[in-house]
C-alpha cells in the first residue's frame, strides 16, 4: 500500500493519507516498464475515482499520463486500486459549413488523422 504525500496533492478533497495499491508499471506511450514520476492527483467529487498524474522517467519519452484508480473498502479503510492508464481525449476540430458542404468526409478524416498524429509514440 502506498500513501500520498502532501507534495502531490492538487485539490482539497485529496487528503494526504489517501491510500492506493500501486503505481502504473508501464508507460502507455513508449510501452516500456517504468517507475513513473508522480506529480499530482485529483479525487472525484463522489470519491469513487482517483486520478494520479505521472510522467515517464525515460529520457527518450518523458510523456505525461494519468493513472485511474477505483475506490474499494478494505478492512483497514479505503484504498484505491489501480485500473488503467489514460491519455486523455483529443478535442475535435470543427470546420465551416462551406468546407463541410465541399467535402462531407473532410472533417471526419481530418479528426481521425489528427488523433493518430497526436497519439503516436514515434
Ligand atoms: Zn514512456
Amino acid at each position: 500500500m502506498i500513501k500520498l504525500t502532501a507534495g502531490v496533492i492538487t485539490n482539497k478533497r485529496l487528503p494526504a493519507n489517501t491510500n492506493f495499491d500501486r503505481h502504473p508499471d508501464e508507460c502507455p506511450f513508449c510501452h516500456k516498464g517504468v517507475q513513473p514520476f508522480l506529480f499530482g492527483g485529483f479525487l472525484h467529487n463522489n470519491l469513487c475515482k482517483l486520478w494520479l498524474f505521472y510522467a515517464c522517467p525515460r529520457a527518450d519519452c518523458e510523456r505525461h499520463f494519468i493513472g485511474e484508480y477505483s475506490q474499494a473498502i478494505a478492512s483497514d479503510g479505503v484504498i484505491y486500486h489501480f485500473e488503467k492508464t489514460l491519455l486523455g481525449n483529443y478535442g475535435k476540430m470543427d470546420f465551416s459549413e462551406d468546407i463541410n458542404k465541399l467535402s462531407p468526409d473532410f472533417s471526419r478524416i481530418y479528426n481521425q488523422a489528427r488523433q493518430v498524429r497526436i497519439s503516436r509514440t514515434d
